[in-house]
C-alpha cells in the first residue's frame, strides 16, 4: 500500500521562513563589550538572510559550493547559517582556533571561494590568504581593523556594504533534502580533521530533537546563551532549533571569558546556556570570586567533554542545574541527554544525572565488546559504543577534488561494514537505556590486561576542594604496560600534597588503579573546542618536561 501523505522536502529554508514570519519578534542579541548589546529581531534576520543570499549569488555561489565562515557567535554568523544552506550552497563553519596548518588544509581541501569573516578575526585569517588559492573574495563584518587585508590578492568586501539595498526576500530554491547544507570538520582531537557534511533533513530533523523536552526543550519564552561556537558543531543545533520555535538568542561573541559571561547573564539574564564543561569551571571561579546572580539560569546543557559531578554539585548550590549531554561532531552532534527518568526525587535522580544520559528515539546504540560480540544493556558489561540515525554521519567528505562516490570516505576505524558509526568512546548502557561513558576508547588505561578509566580517576580527583583541574594520561610501565599519570591543577593557596591527594583518591578508587606518577602543571593543556589535550600531557610526559613524583 501507498502511503497517502505528501512528500514534502525538509529544507533549512523552511526553518528561516518559519522563524522570520511566525517568531518574528524573536531576538539574537549580540554581546559587543560596549554599553548596549547589538539586537536584531527573527524577522530583520531573515530579511537580512535574503540579502545576503543575493549578494552571495553575485559574487559566484551556486548550489553546493562550501561557503567559509571565519566568525564568532554573533547575529550575522547566524544569518549566514541559514541563508548559505537556503540557497542551496554549502555552509562550511571554520573554527578560527585552529593551528594555522590546519585551517589552510580545512579550506584548501573544502575550496572555499567565498569566506565572510568577522573583522577581529582578520590578524588570523590575512596571513593564510597566500595559501588559500581558491579564495576569491573575503567579506568583513563586525568591529576590527581592516590592514591586514591591505595587499591581500582576494577581493575585500564589507558585509554592510555588500548586502544592503538588495531585495529583502528571495525565491528559495526546492532543493532534495539529502543535498549537502552544511560543512564541519572535527576539531582534530585524534589526528587530521575530518570532514562532516550535514544534509537539510539532517539538520532539520536533529532540530526537533533539540527542541524536544527530552533534549533542551526550549520554547520562546526563553533565551539561550550559546557560547558554544558556532564553528564548534553547528552550536549544537541551536541556531536552527530556535528559529524552529522563537527562542530568543544571546550571541557572547568574542566575549568569552568568565568575567564577560557573567556579565551578560546577569543582565540578559538568560533562561538557558550551552557550554563545555571548561566555560563552567571558568565561570564558577569567577563567580566564587566575585559573587553574581546567575538565577535565571534554569537549565545548562553541558558537553562535549565528561561533567565532572563536583561541578554539577557547585551548580546545584547556584540554583543552576547542568544536564550533561553526549555527541560527537559526526552526530549533529546530539546522542544522548541525561534527564533522570520521572517520578524520582532529586536525590534519586542524581545517579542518572552524572551518566551520560538516554538516548533519543532515533539514535540507536549498540555496545561492541573486545571480540567483537554485541554486549547486552546490562549497566556493567564495557564496550565500544555504535551508533545509527538520521542525524549520523555515513562517511567523511572526500574534499572538493572528489565527485560521486569518491566523496564519501568510510575509513574501517570509524564505520563498520553494516552502516554503523564507531564513536571511538568506551562505556556501558544500563537496562533502562542510560549511557556512562567511562572513556575514549585512545585514553583508557589499559594496565596489566585491566582497564582503568581516566574520566574516573579524573572525577574522584577533581571533588577534591583544593584541586581545580585534573587529567590523568596513560603512561608507559615495564612491569603493566601502562599505567595512569596524574596531572594536577591546584586552586590558588592549597596545600595538599600527592600523598594527600592520593589518600583521598583511595576513598573512592580502588587501590590497583591508584596513580603513582603524579605531576603538578599550571594549566591543563585544552583543544581549540575547549577539550583536555591529552596527546599534549602525553607528549610533555615522554619529552620529559613534566615534573613527576612517584608517590
Ligand atoms: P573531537 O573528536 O575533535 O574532539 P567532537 O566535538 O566531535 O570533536 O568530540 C566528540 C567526543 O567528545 C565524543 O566522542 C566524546 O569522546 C567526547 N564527549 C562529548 N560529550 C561528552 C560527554 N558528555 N561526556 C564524555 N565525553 C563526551
Amino acid at each position: 500500500m501507498r502511503s497517502t501523505m505528501q512528500d514534502v522536502p525538509l529544507l533549512i529554508s523552511r526553518i528561516l521562513t518559519h522563524g522570520s514570519t511566525i517568531h518574528g519578534k524573536s531576538q539574537v542579541t549580540t554581546w559587543t563589550g560596549e554599553s548596549e548589546p547589538q539586537r536584531r529581531s527573527f524577522a530583520e534576520i531573515g530579511s537580512r538572510a535574503a540579502q545576503l543570499a543575493h549578494a552571495l549569488r553575485d559574487l559566484g555561489i551556486g548550489e553546493g559550493d562550501a561557503t567559509g565562515t571565519l566568525m564568532w557567535n554573533n547575529a550575522e554568523h547566524v544569518e549566514a547559517y541559514l541563508a548559505i544552506p537556503s540557497m542551496g550552497a554549502v555552509l562550511h563553519t571554520l573554527n578560527l582556533r585552529l593551528p594555522p596548518e590546519q585551517l589552510v588544509w580545512i579550506v584548501n581541501h573544502a575550496a572555499n571561494r567565498v569566506i565572510i569573516a568577522n573583522g577581529s578575526v582578520l590578524p588570523l585569517l590575512a596571513p593564510l590568504l597566500p595559501r588559500l588559492p581558491t579564495v576569491e573574495h573575503v567579506v568583513v563584518t563586525g568591529p576590527g581593523d581592516r590592514a591586514p587585508l591591505a595587499g591581500a590578492a582576494v577581493q575585500v568586501h564589507e558585509y554592510e556594504e555588500l548586502t544592503s539595498g538588495r531585495p529583502t526576500t528571495f525565491d528559495w530554491p526546492q532543493l532534495d533534502e539529502r543535498a549537502a547544507a552544511a560543512l564541519c570538520y572535527t576539531s582534530g582531537t585524534t589526528g587530521d580533521p575530518k570532514g562532516v557534511v550535514y544534509s537539510h533533513r539532517s539538520v532539520y530533523l536533529h532540530s526537533m530533537q533539540v527542541n524536544m523536552a527530552e533534549s533542551m526543550g526550549l520554547t520562546d519564552k526563553d533565551t539561550t546563551l550559546v557560547v558554544v561556537p558556532q564553528f564548534h558543531v553547528n552550536a549544537w543545533g541551536l541556531p536552527h532549533a530556535t528559529f524552529m520555535t522563537g527562542v530568543n538568542m544571546l550571541m557572547p561573541d568574542r566575549f568569552l571569558q568568565p568575567g564577560p559571561l557573567a556579565e551578560m547573564i546577569e543582565s540578559e539574564r538568560p533562561s538557558h546556556a550551552a557550554a563545555v564543561p571548561t566555560i563552567w569551571q571558568g565561570l564558577l571561579a569567577e563567580v566564587s570570586a566575585r559573587p553574581r546572580d546567575l538565577t535565571s539560569l534554569h537549565s545548562v546543557t553541558i558537553g562535549g567533554a565528561a561533567c565532572p559531578p563536583a561541578l554539577m554539585e557547585a551548580y546545584d548550590k547556584l540554583g543552576v542545574r547542568l544536564c550533561q549531554a553526549w555527541g560527537m561532531t559526526e552526530m549533529s552532534p546530539l546522542g544522548t541527554t541525561s534527564n533522570p527518568p520521572g517520578g524520582l526525587s532529586d536525590e534519586e535522580g542524581w545517579p542518572y544525572r552524572v551518566k551520560q544520559g538516554r538516548f533519543p528515539a532515533a539514535v540507536e546504540a549498540r555496545l561492541i565488546g573486545p571480540d567483537g560480540s554485541v554486549l547486552p544493556w546490562d549497566g556493567e558489561s564495557a564496550g565500544e559504543l555504535e551508533v545509527r540515525g538520521p542525524w549520523v554521519a555515513a562517511a567523511y567528505y572526500g574534499g572538493a577534488h572528489t565527485s560521486g562516490e569518491e566523496q564519501l570516505v568510510r575509513p574501517d576505524e570509524k564505520f563498520s561494514e553494516d552502516g554503523w558509526l564507531r564513536t571511538g568512546d568506551v562505556g556501558n548502557i544500563s537496562s533502562e537505556g542510560y549511557l556512562t561513558l567511562t572513556d575514549r576508547a585512545k585514553d583508557v588505561i589499559k594496565s596489566g590486561g585491566e582497564w582503568i578509566s581516566s574520566v574516573d580517576l579524573e572525577n574522584a580527583l577533581m571533588a577534591h576542594p583544593e584541586v581545580a583541574e585534573a587529567a590523568v594520561v596513560a603512561v608507559p610501565d615495564d612491569r603493566w604496560g601502562e599505567r595512569p599519570l596524574a596531572t594536577v591543577v591546584l586552586k590558588e593557596g592549597a596545600t595538599a600534597d600527592y600523598a594527600a591527594l592520593k589518600a583521598f583518591l583511595a576513598r573512592t578508587v580502588a587501590k590497583w588503579q591508584l596513580p603513582e606518577r603524579w605531576a603538578v602543571i599550571q594549566e591543563v593543556p585544552k583543544t581549540s573546542v575547549g577539550k583536555f589535550d591529552k596527546k599534549v600531557i602525553r607528549k610533555r610526559y615522554a619529552d620529559g618536561e613534566l615534573d613527576v613524583t612517584k608517590v
